[in-house]
């Protein structure tokens, strides 16, 4: 008989098509699947992030023993215990983890002897990543998503793009429909079962945010049916409203997928593979299956790949010396006048999820304008969303959102007022404040922190050719020490939750 094995599997990994798996035996192999105390309790993380992580892991853990596979599931005080206690009970052979998806756990398993393999859970590797950007001077997201159209063959005719464009970004930033009969299916629930209940049952004290309902599948199967939805009966209205942003309506055409891409539940191959077919099969258009396949192959795997190539010391990154403490309205908005953070962080309340535009243009902006310190934002996002992983949350907020990496990522900072939300979603229309004023007790503090972000980093945003515009418009308003005034207020209603 030959020895015996364990393969290590982490709570982002889960899935037996992971290089960790390629050959492995489930009559000679033990699965070790560990959940670390010291990770639950570290942080207030929104229930549902937790419950969808945990019970995903137990049905995971499940589903291997169905297989065949001895699974040995360990609560232990950290990883490294829970290593330590399963190698005195077993004896493996040998300990093999695919690869990790953090800087901290692939250190982790270096420092414990672990055997890694590759993963095979990115259609991009960090090496195939940086011997790309090595051959670049600069790295835009618009260029790598070409590459890897052509080296992954999606949507595809011949060496040319199908459509006769490779991207269709310009039809898809309308703003939202008027009326409040949206043409969206409701998304699937599924129905919580004993494992979601024991996992509810002991749900952390510190933890915050609604008790989980269904919203997240945490099996794979459930986790497919997710997927045939989407393509299904959502995918060809993807798109169009793909930035707009409403208060009743949280979903829109969103492919809602991110959670279990990022835990391993789907692969990013197959959801592609499953779009790719849909358009074959004549019933997506065009610019849905590139929007969305856009979403997956480049930006997901660009993030991906920059988080690699710029190192652990990229997370510290603070260039605009932002300070600023997490202000209440993004733990309790329900006070809050400004109906756009009501609706936007109520949404991170009922469910640990908005889409990308009320994370970059609304709660992330504010941040960028208000000042809050990167590390603070990065955690608080990496708490509050079911999708959160570091590797995702480091590149988007330091450098997208907050432009704390001084413009590596993004060529301008995300900066903007009312006026934007405004044309992006249905929010300004019952809100206390007016979105075109800039001072005056009922400025829009959106609009009032913009111009004082212009003001407050002139010297630096007027040299940028992507900004130097508004920046001297800024610098031209005939009210400058009023809009600086109103600022100041602003921040101090802010800092005391009376915003
Ligand atoms: Fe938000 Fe300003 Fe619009 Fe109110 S007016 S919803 S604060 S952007």
């Amino acid at each position: 008989m030959s020895t015996p094995r364990t393969i290590w599997v982490f709570g982002d990994q889960l899935n037996t098509a992971l290089g960790a798996f390629a050959d492995a035996d489930p009559g000679r192999d033990v699965v070790l699947i560990v959940e670390s105390r010291r990770k639950i309790d570290s942080r207030p993380w929104h229930r549902q992030r937790v419950h969808f992580l945990l019970s995903s892991m137990r049905h995971f853990a499940r589903d291997l023993q169905e297989r065949g596979f001895t699974v040995d599931y360990r609560v232990a005080p950290t990883m490294a215990a829970g290593l330590e206690a399963h190698r005195g009970e077993f004896s493996p052979g040998e300990v093999t983890a695919s690869e990790p998806n953090s800087h901290a756990a692939r250190a982790l398993v270096e420092r414990l002897g672990v055997r890694t393999v590759p993963s095979g859970q990115f259609l991009t590797t960090s090496g195939d990543f940086a011997a790309w950007a090595g051959t670049r001077k600069s790295l835009k997201m618009e260029d790598f998503y070409r590459r890897q159209r052509v080296r992954l063959g999606y949507l595809m005719d011949g060496g040319e793009p199908v459509g006769g464009q490779w991207n269709f970004d310009h039809d898809n930033r309308e703003a939202p429909p008027k009326g409040g009969q949206y043409p969206w299916p409701t998304p699937p629930m599924s129905v919580l079962d004993d494992i979601d209940e024991t996992v509810i049952g002991a749900l952390p004290d510190s933890a915050v945010g609604a008790m989980p309902t269904g919203q997240w599948a945490t099996t794979r199967a459930d986790a497919l049916v997710r997927l045939r939805h989407f393509v299904d009966k959502v995918l060809p209205m993807f798109g169009p409203h793909e930035d707009a942003m409403l208060s009743d309506n949280w979903h829109l055409a969103h492919s809602i997928l991110s959670p279990y891409m990022n835990n391993g539940l789907l692969l990013p191959g197959e959801v592609c593979d499953a779009v790719q077919r849909a358009f074959d099969a004549g019933s997506v258009p065009v610019a849905s299956a590139e929007g969305f396949i856009r979403q997956v192959i480049g930006w997901r795997e660009y993030v991906w790949g920059l988080y690699w190539l710029w190192g652990p010391d990229y997370a510290s990154m603070n260039e605009l010396s932002a300070v600023r403490a997490l202000p209440p309205v993004f733990t309790d908005p329900s006070s809050s006048a400004m109906a756009c953070m009501r609706s936007c962080v109520g949404d991170v309340h009922d469910r640990a999820w908005t889409h990308h535009i009320p994370r970059l243009m609304v709660m992330g902006n504010l941040a960028l304008i208000a000042g809050v310190d990167p590390r603070t934002m990065t955690n608080w996002m990496w708490e509050m969303f079911v999708d959160a992983a570091e590797w995702v949350m480091v590149p988007n907020v330091v450098g997208m959102s907050l432009h704390a990496d001084g413009g590596m990522m993004a060529t301008k900072p995300y900066a903007g007022g009312g006026a934007y939300i405004d044309r992006m979603s249905n929010h300004c229309k019952g809100c206390r404040y007016d979105r075109k004023k800039r001072t005056g007790d009922d400025a829009c503090p959106f609009t009032t922190l913009y111009w004082d972000f212009l003001l407050r980093h002139d010297e630096r945003f007027v040299r940028n050719p992507r900004m130097s515009t508004q920046v001297r418009a800024a610098q031209k308003l005939p009210d400058t020490g009023a809009v600086r005034d109103r600022a100041a207020e602003v921040l101090r209603l802010l800092d005391s939750g009376r915003l």
